[in-house]
């Protein structure tokens, strides 16, 4: 189960780990500059990712039920970190994020995109957002087909309250992780293409894609933001929850 309780134990252990990833990540020839690490924080308690933002150098945190978000929103210690939005959306939700992310990792519908820039509007805020692609066609998977990108991006050039910032995703649950190579190496060619389009309102420069078990395949093949959670807090047991 990830870590829950912060002691000298599990302290020296998320240390370990995060100075562990941030080596391997610095040991890797990155092809889209510095690739920065997101702790993917789901079910870890608020005392536990203080502790890796505040004693660890992470700097960028994400959690992706918006519930949970709620619960440990109060509790967390943003000083020096930005928190992001990095799971499934759904268009209801969105007000209660709005003014709590700098970052929505998962847009992948125009319903959802329109409701975020309403809400954005309401605050005076302007949304970054990642649009979310989903390249292994997956059927019931989350993420807009890869064909239309170009059309969905100047969809979301319209809407004056929101600012794309670049693409994410989230590659098949392959068992082979030198499998996930083509879709990574997909996705960082849809990046290349649509960053040099010029679109009002689009800056196609962040590309997230990597977890726990794929992020050297990912940044190899051109990540620069890598989501990562049971490689920092341990493995996630749900039937506890
Ligand atoms: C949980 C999660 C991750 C991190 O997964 P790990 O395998 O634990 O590293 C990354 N991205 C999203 C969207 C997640 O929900």
């Amino acid at each position: 189960m990830s870590i829950q309780i912060l002691n000298e134990e599990t302290k020296e252990i998320i240390r370990n780990n995060i100075e562990n990833i941030k080596r391997e990540i610095a040991s890797l020839s990155s092809k889209n500059g510095e690739v920065k690490l997101l702790a993917a924080t789901k079910t870890v308690p608020a005392s536990v990712i203080n502790y890796a933002t505040r004693e660890c150098g992470i700097s960028y945190i994400g959690e992706n039920k918006v519930q949970e978000l709620l619960e440990k929103y109060e509790e967390l210690d943003l000083t020096n970190t930005e928190l992001h939005f990095i799971g499934t959306l759904q268009t209801n939700k969105v007000k209660y994020i709005i003014d709590k992310v700098s970052l929505i990792h998962s847009v992948d519908s125009e319903k959802l995109a329109r409701e975020i820039d309403k809400q954005a509007r309401k605050i005076g805020k302007v949304m970054d957002i990642l649009v979310e692609i989903n390249i292994g066609r997956e059927e019931n998977k989350s993420g807009i087909d890869p064909d239309k990108v170009p059309e969905f991006l100047e969809f979301l050039s319209s809407l004056p309250n929101v600012r794309v910032r670049g693409l994410m995703t989230i590659a098949p649950n392959l068992g082979e992780k030198e499998l996930l190579r083509n879709y990574f190496r997909e996705t960082y060619s849809i990046f290349i293409d649509n960053s040099q389009k010029k679109y009002h309102n689009i800056d196609v420069e962040i590309l997230s894609m990597g977890m726990t078990d794929s992020y050297v395949q990912a940044i190899e093949e051109g990540s620069n933001m890598v989501r990562i959670g049971s490689g920092i807090f341990g493995a996630r047991d749900y039937s506890k929850k």
